[in-house]
């Protein structure tokens, strides 16, 4: 666990495993760390993904790469908690809650002030993880009261999910 993240966030993070299609279509096991009051949903929107056979690269927790958000996205993988700022700012991003996921962000990169990240992004909107306003992934998770990334300007980030839980009742 990362050695900054206060103690009344780190008791409500939950290691959720989830079976995916890896892009070679084999099935494997992945691990997203998330608050404890999103397992339901992330168990919904993976059990979507294998339905519609979604695929991914890789879904291992961020501190494999030593926190690095850019490594991590630049190997196309999948994570949640990561306790970090918002890119280009000094405010506690919702992944420092483990209320954020992203997904396959290599193939959906956010462009922040037009510049894109991770900066060997492929944004490819036909390739078959791209993420797109009808896409049943991106439909599944705001049926589930999430905010998607994709419906954001500034920056445009297309792979990021959020559900801020910091003010509900616990
Ligand atoms: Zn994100």
């Amino acid at each position: 666990m990362h050695r900054d993240c206060p103690e009344h966030i780190r008791v409500r993070l939950r290691a959720v495993q989830v079976r995916y299609i890896a892009m070679c279509g084999d099935i494997e096991i992945g691990t997203l760390i998330v608050d404890e009051r999103l397992v339901g949903d992330i168990e919904a929107i993976f059990a979507l993904a294998l339905c519609i056979e979604y695929r991914f690269t890789s879904i291992v927790p961020i501190h494999v790469y030593n926190w690095d958000d850019t490594l991590s996205m630049s190997a196309n993988n999948s994570s949640g908690f990561n306790y970090r700022c918002v890119e280009g700012t000094y405010e506690l991003s919702l992944h420092a809650f483990g209320m954020a996921v992203d997904l396959n962000p290599l193939r959906n990169p956010m462009i922040m002030r037009g510049v894109m990240h991770p900066a060997c992004g492929i944004a490819d909107t036909n390739h078959e993880s791209s993420l797109f306003p009808d896409h049943p992934i991106v439909i599944r998770f705001k049926e589930l009261g999430w905010t998607w990334g994709g419906d954001w300007t500034e920056p445009y980030d297309p792979h990021h999910f959020q559900k801020d839980l910091r003010t509900a009742a616990i």
